[in-house]
């Protein structure tokens, strides 16, 4: 609770202080906003906007850049919570060994439905390329769990209940999206808020609580940021990027967790290309090749594997 209270209350973070945490410099800056720079990454700031651009990847901001003190400035828990853990993040020692994969939806529940295209149903659709991803996993040594293998229904209290029962190291949740617009298309990647800050979507949701996925913030934010940018059309307008939202599975996790949004039903184009084995695999080894980059870079292996 003191560490909800200290995220609300948090200050800010001036760009020069940022750069330097980071390991970067401040290329340019103004009332506007500013540009990063360690010679390979580039950040860029607008004041006013939770919007950050990495290497051409949006990441979402708990909240909006300030300016303070002559420079734009990031709030202290972004800076410390979910930027600085993207260049530096935490290791620990110890193989990941189990990843949970978690299938959207199931059995009565269908989630959401194509209405463009052949009525695809987003519970077959994810269970596909859950199945996918599991056996590129399974392929380096990984051991998988799931929280189905077929067409079955689970709750959500019993989805990560299964992660916790089976001590994974990391949750990866897979779903597909839907919206009203025929027009909103791409990919988006969920973590959990911090605590005290909104969801990306609506400023509806703000909770002082800190829940348990909390604990977790740096290491599911390396887990997200590694799967986002390797996903297909994750330097095209259309990437909605790494977001942040209180869905139960990444509340109530109690491991590093992702949630996966891989395209709009609801979209012609994202729905044809998810109906194609060639993006479908495109889609399930940007997963893969993110978990595993994201156990390289917080693991090392020089420990016993993790029980
Ligand atoms: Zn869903």
């Amino acid at each position: 609770m003191a560490l909800a209270l200290a995220a609300a209350n948090s200050g800010a973070t001036p760009a020069d202080e940022l750069s330097a945490k980071l390991g970067m410099g401040v290329e340019s800056h103004d009332a506007k906003g500013c540009v990063l720079t360690n010679g390979t990454d580039i950040m860029c700031l607008s004041v006013g906007s939770r919007r950050v651009e990495l290497n051409r990847r949006t990441i979402w901001l708990n909240s909006p850049v300030a300016f303070d003190k002559e420079m734009p400035s990031v709030d202290d828990a972004d800076a410390e919570r979910l930027l600085a853990p993207l260049f530096d993040p935490p290791v620990s020692t110890g193989r990941i060994v189990r990843v949970h994969i978690d299938a959207g939806h199931g059995g009565e529940d269908a989630g959401c439905v194509s209405t463009t295209h052949t009525g695809m149903m987003e519970k077959d659709l994810v269970l596909d390329l859950s199945m996918r991803v599991a056996d590129l996993l399974s392929s380096r040594g990984c051991e998988v769990t799931f929280t189905r293998t077929n067409d079955t229904f689970t709750t959500l209290s019993g989805r990560t209940a299964l992660a916790l029962t089976n001590a994974v190291d990391a949750f990866v949740s897979i779903h597909a999206n839907f919206a009203s617009s025929k027009s909103a298309r791409g990919i988006e990647i969920y973590t959990l808020p911090l605590a005290g800050k909104p969801a990306t979507a609506s400023d509806a949701s703000v909770s002082n609580v800190e829940r348990k996925g909390n604990a977790f913030d740096a290491l599911s934010a390396v887990l997200g940021h590694e799967v986002q940018k390797r996903m297909p059309g994750a330097l095209d307008d259309e990437n909605r990027g790494l977001r942040h939202a209180r869905y139960q599975v990444l509340r109530d996790a109690s491991c590093p967790a992702i949630l996966v949004e891989v395209g709009f039903l609801s979209n012609k184009s994202d729905a044809l290309d998810l109906c194609s084995d060639w993006y479908k695999d495109r889609v399930a080894t940007a997963i893969a090749d993110g978990v595993s980059a994201f156990a390289d870079r917080t693991r090392t292996n020089d420990g016993q594997a993790s029980e």
